[in-house]
């Protein structure tokens, strides 16, 4: 399935949600007696629908920038450490392009299934663009921030990804395997951008070292 059909159908699918989502709020509101349990189960749709990437279910971009801003003011009242950590899935376009989107996606959920296995409930971990997440790490000095980053490369190296269609699994090899390259940065004077620019510059030069580790930009 080419790429243009299948964003259609994933928007399809969103708009149809939504869609469903309002129609039924309108249903529940309109009644003489809305029902406050049916109201909140649809609140929750809503919010999900709202905060989290669809396809692995961490948070996405807009509520990611939101509570970085967030959490660099709490870093700077409160002198706290705050480091974040970015991470690539590596040459994920030949995955794609040998195993199919549909294995792509598996991929994806894999990966992001893995992060939040090692992850504390008060780390976050947010969709940055297509195969890059980002997990937002506040009170965690840089070094510390190093640790959980090298067992999260090291965990998703070892994690196998499980066979989206019967036919993968009868015939092909390495489809249960990925790995990523991460880059750490921790927040200094010039904010969340720099903090930002510097775990990107991180990220590249793990990339260039040869991909599956790990880098700092302190
Ligand atoms: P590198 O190791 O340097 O990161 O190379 P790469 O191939 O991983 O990076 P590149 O940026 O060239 O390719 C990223 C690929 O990620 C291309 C795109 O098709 C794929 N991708 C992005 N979003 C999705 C998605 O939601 N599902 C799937 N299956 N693939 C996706
Ligand atoms: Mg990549
Ligand atoms: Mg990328």
């Amino acid at each position: 399935m080419g790429n243009n059909i299948k964003d259609r159908k994933e928007k399809q699918k969103r708009f149809d949600t939504l869609y469903k989502i309002s129609k039924e709020i309108k249903e529940e509101i309109s009644k003489p007696r809305p029902e406050p349990k049916a109201l909140e189960r649809l609140f929750n749709e809503l919010y999900a629908y709202a905060t989290r990437d669809h396809l692995t279910g961490v948070f996405n971009r807009r509520v990611l920038d939101e509570l970085l801003s967030k959490e660099m003011e709490r870093a700077i009242r409160h002198k706290l450490p705050l480091a974040v950590i970015m991470l690539d899935i590596d040459n994920f376009k030949q995955y794609n392009d040998k195993f199919g989107h549909l294995q792509g996606d598996m991929a994806l959920k894999t990966v992001t299934d893995t992060i939040q296995k090692i992850t504390r409930p008060e780390d976050f971990v947010a969709r940055y663009g297509g195969e890059e997440f980002i997990l937002v790490l506040p009170d965690t000095t840089i070094e510390k921030a190093k640790g959980i980053a090298e067992r999260i490369r090291k965990e998703i190296s070892e994690t196998r990804i499980r066979p989206a269609t019967k036919s993968i699994e009868k015939t092909e090899r390495g489809y249960e395997k990925v790995t990523v390259s991460i880059g750490i940065a921790q927040l200094k004077k010039d904010g969340v951008q720099g903090m930002l620019e510097r775990a990107d510059e991180a990220l590249y030069k793990a990339k260039e070292r040869g991909k599956n580790q790990v880098c700092i930009i302190d």
